[in-house]
């Protein structure tokens, strides 16, 4: 985005904007923070330096109240709204950098998280697929392939009339139901997803969770293994949700259920949320459509701080734009099939 338009939103706009808007509690997400390539996440979104997301953090204290889940919680249980101004600052996928780089800026600023975690990936035990995607793709565009390499991945890909530089396009566009098809793929290129896992340690080990509730962070769930929930039937998305929501009680001893959905929640159904609400094991679920509302109750909408580097400002600002565009036309709240 040029930096007049950039200056618009953030400087001039967004402090209106936020008034206008008066969203409450407003949800922010991110994955990871990182000064260093990180090639398992390189090709799925852009993600903050470290400046960027100091930044961002001064900006959420500067201009709102940092709220924790539990405090949020506690608000809902009285039906009482969150204290006004108050802003939730979460983080997907349990990204080591969570403990190693995100933690500690925001015990520094007085910020708490709450961290999403899948319960197959916690200690490294096993890789998401999309972030094995991420690193095939990295993969083979970072390394010339021998003429007998391409040719395998274009028959497992069944790609054959696509041009070279589409070989990494073909690889993220692989769906979870076909996730199996990355080993073979892995195995052409020469990576190996447990030796990367015990090399690079991608996610979050046990302690390192624990480390988080410790201090006053929280810890929720995102699913068993990440997949999009849009592909699943209503009892494959209640499993991976109370599953992973069970492994967060169980093994971080934590006395709430919240669950953030990998990828995205768009096409989940009422049904889906009158089963988990019936189970009485989760009381809070976030989507990631932007700064809406939701027809259930029981989700909050979160908007995305990463996929540029514009200020936050300028992020919120563009954000809230939408949030207040949507309301023009009339779909500012998530329907839900
Ligand atoms: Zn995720």
């Amino acid at each position: 985005m040029p930096a007049v338009v950039s200056g618009v939103f953030g400087r001039v706009a967004y402090p209106l904007l936020r008034a206008v808007a008066g969203v409450n509690p407003l949800v922010v997400y991110h994955h990871i923070v990182s000064d260093e390539p990180v090639p398992h996440v390189e090709r799925l979104y852009g993600f903050r330096s470290i400046a960027e997301f100091t930044r961002d953090i001064e900006t959420v204290v500067r201009d709102y109240r940092p709220i924790s889940v539990q405090e949020l919680l506690a608000c809902r249980a009285a039906g009482e709204p969150a204290p006004a101004g108050s802003v939730l600052v979460s983080f997907d996928d349990g990204l080591r950098e969570c403990a190693d780089v995100i933690a500690p800026i925001l015990q520094a600023k007085g910020v708490p998280g709450c961290f999403f975690v899948n319960s197959a990936f916690v200690g490294n035990a096993a890789m998401a697929y999309d972030l094995q995607k991420g690193l095939l793709a990295d993969r083979v565009t970072t390394t010339s392939l021998s003429r007998t390499a391409e040719s395998q991945l274009r028959r497992l890909l069944g790609a054959a009339d696509l041009g070279p530089v589409d070989l990494d396009g073909a690889i993220l566009s692989v769906p979870y139901a076909s996730r199996s098809l990355l080993e073979e793929i892995a195995a052409v290129v020469d990576v190996d997803f447990g030796a990367y896992l015990s090399d690079v340690k991608p996610y979050m080990d046990h302690d390192q969770v624990r480390g988080l509730v410790a201090v006053g962070h929280a810890v929720g769930a995102h699913s068993v293994d990440h997949p999009r929930y849009s592909d699943l039937t209503l009892d494959e998305q209640l499993a991976q949700t109370l599953d992973s929501v069970r492994f967060v009680r169980t093994n971080f001893d934590v006395d709430y259920g919240v669950f953030a959905f990998p990828s995205s929640d768009d096409g989940v159904g009422s049904a889906f949320f009158a089963a988990l609400a019936g189970t009485g094991e989760v009381d809070l679920c976030f989507g990631n459509q932007g700064i809406l509302d939701d027809a259930v109750d029981m989700v909050l909408q979160r908007t995305t701080m990463e996929k540029t580097s514009m200020p936050a400002e300028a992020i919120l600002g563009k954000a809230y734009t939408r949030r207040l565009y949507r309301k023009v036309v009339g779909r500012s709240v998530v329907a839900r099939p």
